[in-house]
């Protein structure tokens, strides 16, 4: 029920908000989980109807007996997460990463709090940091790669290549990157960025690390990449299950 009632929101919403972008919502006649119907007039719309909502497609799928031909309705899919980075020193630093529908992810690094000059900037397998960074476990590695550059195509996904501290300790830069989408199997959102004590020789400094963690030296903060935003439509769908459910109740 509370799956139709999603997929039931969702429509009343996009309906109300034709001008949003990038929400394909398909209607097919053969699929069916669940049904729902209500007497009130703000969703009478759908008595009869069966919805299904799939968890398969990064976006939602409807069904109705009343129209077989698949329609699109867009709606704005940006998708914003942030990690906070903190360490036993006085490292510190934020992350936030945006990224619009499958596009690639922005990530705007600021760290302070460094010696001059570059460090590994990764993203590390797990958001644990329990045990301090080391419990974020190895750079994020899906494909089973061995560690590389940002631009090689044999490379970890966490792999974000150097960030360059000024004189002052401060580090600031702007990556765009293919491999760390904020949703789906492969997302960043729960796992860990770590900011380390040396450069990343991107794989080619023939230590006997640099095929691993390119032999970047100790974690100096980290944080886990929390997820913080998904367009509005998503918040509005959450609220007016939240008010359905106050009314019925
Ligand atoms: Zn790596």
């Amino acid at each position: 029920m509370q799956v139709a009632l999603a997929v039931m929101a969702a429509q009343a919403i996009l309906s109300s908000t034709p001008h949003h972008s990038l929400l394909p919502i398909s209607f097919n006649p053969t699929i069916s989980t669940a049904t729902y119907s209500s007497s009130l007039p703000y969703t009478s719309s759908f008595h009869g109807l069966s919805l299904k909502a799939t968890t398969a497609r990064p976006y939602l799928s409807l069904s109705a007996s009343a129209s077989p031909k698949p329609i699109a309705i867009v709606a704005s899919a940006s998708k914003k997460a942030v990690a906070v980075l903190k360490g036993t020193s006085n490292v510190e630093g934020v992350v936030t990463l945006n990224q619009e529908a499958d596009g690639p992810t922005t990530v705007k690094v600021r760290v302070t709090g460094l010696t001059p000059g570059k460090h590994g900037f990764h993203l590390h397998e797990f958001g644990d940091t329990t045990n301090g960074c080391i419990s974020t476990g190895a750079h994020f590695n899906p494909n089973g790669l061995t560690h590389g550059a940002p631009e090689d195509e044999v490379r970890h996904a966490g792999d974000l290549g150097n960030i360059v501290a000024d004189t002052n300790g401060v580090a600031e830069a702007t990556i765009v990157d293919n491999q760390i989408p904020l949703s789906g199997p492969n997302s960043v959102v729960g796992r860990a960025f770590v900011v380390h004590e040396l450069e990343d020789d991107l794989g080619k400094g023939g230590h006997e690390l640099s095929l691993s963690t390119g032999n970047a030296g100790g974690r100096l903060a980290c944080g886990m990449c929390l997820f913080i935003w998904r367009s509005l439509w998503f918040i509005c769908i959450y609220i007016f299950i939240i008010v359905h459910f106050h009314m019925h109740t």
